[in-house]
């Protein structure tokens, strides 16, 4: 499982319904969905790897700014397919095809946010979902998505 989130900007856009689409129609499980207006204290708990960066007051003020999109999805590498989904975190790197290549421009305002390793999206889902928010659920389309 992986977390991501549609940022502030992204919300703004409306680019909620095309990024939730290619996470489906790759054939992740959607199996947790808010949206939030995110809290300086979550978003300090959340980015606190980054608090000695010089854009770390502005990265918190963007993502204060309105609100976000949290969702968990899962399935077979999801952490690793999920972050090549998202492209770099540069769109000036991100390849076309990608979702910040595709839809972002600027490093500061590149839409969308994914875990970037199986330990750390762990800790996120913790940080963002309660337990009671996860749904268990089987997807009918299993076995034509996974070998049987
Ligand atoms: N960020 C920024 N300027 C930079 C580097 C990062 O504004 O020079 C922001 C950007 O929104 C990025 C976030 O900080 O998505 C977190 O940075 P990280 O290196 O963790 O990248 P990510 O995991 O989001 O790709």
């Amino acid at each position: 499982v992986t977390l991501v989130a549609v940022k502030p900007d992204g919300v703004q856009r409306r680019l909620v319904g095309q990024i939730i689409q290619r996470f489906e129609t790759r054939g992740f499980k959607l199996v947790g969905l808010k949206m939030l207006q995110a809290s300086e204290d979550l978003l300090a708990q959340h980015y606190a790897s980054l608090n000695r960066k010089p854009f770390y007051p502005s990265l918190l003020r963007y993502m204060n700014s309105g609100p976000v999109v949290a969702m968990v999805w899962e399935g077979h590498n999801v952490v690793k397919s999920t972050r090549m989904l998202v492209g770099d975190t540069n769109p000036a790197e991100a390849k076309p095809g990608t979702i910040r290549g595709d839809f972002s421009i600027h490093i500061s305002r590149n839409i969308i946010h994914a875990s970037d390793s199986v330990e750390v999206a762990q800790a996120e889902i913790a940080l963002w979902f309660r337990r009671s928010e996860l749904m268990e659920w089987e997807c009918c389309d299993h076995g034509s998505v996974y070998q049987l």
